[in-house]
């Protein structure tokens, strides 16, 4: 195991009735800015709730932030913190709203020229505001992570920093009811997925591996009967969970990362707009084949205890645990081929050139995918 060091500063409230609760974990003397998207939280009832919470708070608003997130649309809430005063973000929504405040957090401190060089050239974020969350889509893990994503035309980038991670979440599963089943399906697999670049690299620590097989044995069980059910509160509770302990680090303490199945997703979202968790289900089976050799012994033990796959020889095994994945995220009503999206082998070139522009040409744990490799990939998931 490597060396690490861990630490999850965000206080966690789970479970119905929980929004209530939140105002004293905020400053009384905060101003704060609630954010939010599209207004799926008017039509579910979350943002009553909220603003019955803050009552006693001094509390403005910025809505609107998109899907995957765009820079132009939070340099508006940047610029209004920067009029208005304010000195805590609530965010209220999915990942994309999470990480979109992340980025406000981070670029309403930052010193240099343009925040944008946070993710373009991975510019120090050296203070952000104080946020916090109110999950309403399982999937990313951001609600406890330092992580986001943020679009700026067809650049899909990410950054990481401690300091914008939550001081509190709250995950009330009650306020996923209303989410389409394509948002629960695309959660289903974010997650999974989340598990998979921590769990399938090349190295190996029990206790991470064995938490990592129970979170995605967790999801197969419990992911389509959340789908199924949609008001099933043990469903979704546990789904929720599954959804934060996949990515609030502790199943990639200590072992080699991989990372590259969302980098080559997100080329998908930002050149033709599939949803994030889409770009997932497409891009893994088709990486795993192709880098099998790299990651043979890793995936012999990932089809045995996550899909009791214990017959036939080596290859055989291996095949079976992939088609098993695939199989599963098709379950979901996910495609897993290009073709899916009606996109064919002309888009290749257009895809591989976009990740050479940003020198993404040895992603992976050991730094295996080249831009060979990326095409291979490409060309697999056709
Ligand atoms: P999302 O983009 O936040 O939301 C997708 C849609 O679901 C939105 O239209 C949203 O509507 C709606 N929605 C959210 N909660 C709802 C609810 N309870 N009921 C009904 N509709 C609801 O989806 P996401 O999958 O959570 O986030 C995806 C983004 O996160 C991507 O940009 C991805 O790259 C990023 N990501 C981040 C991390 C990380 O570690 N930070 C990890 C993986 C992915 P409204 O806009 O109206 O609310
Ligand atoms: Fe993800």
């Amino acid at each position: 195991m490597n060396n690490f060091v861990f630490q999850s500063p965000t206080l966690i409230r789970f479970g119905e009735g929980e929004i209530a609760n939140l105002a004293q974990h905020i400053p009384p003397q905060a101003k704060v800015l609630l954010t939010y998207g599209g207004g799926s939280i008017f039509q579910n009832g979350v943002y009553d709730q909220v603003k019955a919470a803050l009552v006693g708070h001094q509390v403005g608003e910025f809505g609107d932030i998109e899907p995957n997130p765009r820079y132009p649309t939070l340099m508006k809430a940047v610029e209004l913190i920067r009029n208005e005063g304010y000195d805590y973000l609530l965010a209220v929504g999915g990942g994309s709203v999470l990480d979109g405040t992340k980025f406000i957090a981070a670029a309403v401190c930052f010193e240099g020229t343009d925040p944008w060089q946070i993710l373009s050239q991975d510019a120090p974020v050296k203070a952000a505001l104080p946020l916090a969350s109110v999950l309403t889509l399982p999937a990313t893990g951001s609600e406890t992570n330092g992580a986001a994503v943020v679009t700026r035309g067809e650049d899909k980038l990410s950054f990481y920093s401690d300091l914008v991670k939550p001081q509190f979440a709250v995950l009330d599963p009650t306020t996923t009811y209303s989410l389409p089943p394509r948002q629960v399906a695309n959660g289903i697999v974010d997650a999974f997925v989340h598990v998979m670049e921590q769990y399938l690299t090349t190295g190996g620590a029990p206790v991470q591996d064995r938490f990592a097989e129970g979170v995605m044995l967790t999801l197969i069980e419990e992911g389509p009967k959340a789908l199924a059910q949609p008001t099933s509160y043990e469903a979704r509770a546990n789904l929720m969970w599954a959804a934060t302990m996949a990515l609030n680090g502790i199943l990639g303490v200590g072992v080699p990362q991989d990372w590259s199945t969302h980098a080559l997703g997100h080329e998908l979202t930002a050149r033709f707009g599939l949803d994030h968790g889409r770009t997932l289900a497409v891009v893994l089976p088709a990486l795993l084949r192709v880098r099998k050799d790299a990651k043979g012994a890793k995936l012999l033990q990932f089809a045995e205890r996550v899909f009791a796959i214990t017959e036939g020889d080596n290859e055989a095994r291996i095949e079976a645990g992939i088609a098993a994945m695939e199989a599963f995220f098709r379950s979901l009503e996910m495609g897993t081929r290009l073709r899916d999206y009606d996109l064919d082998e002309t888009v290749v070139d257009g895809l591989v050139g976009a990740l050479e522009r940003k020198g993404m040409t040895a992603l992976g744990e050991d730094g295996g995918v080249s831009l060979e490799v990326s095409r291979a990939v490409f060309n697999a998931a056709l």
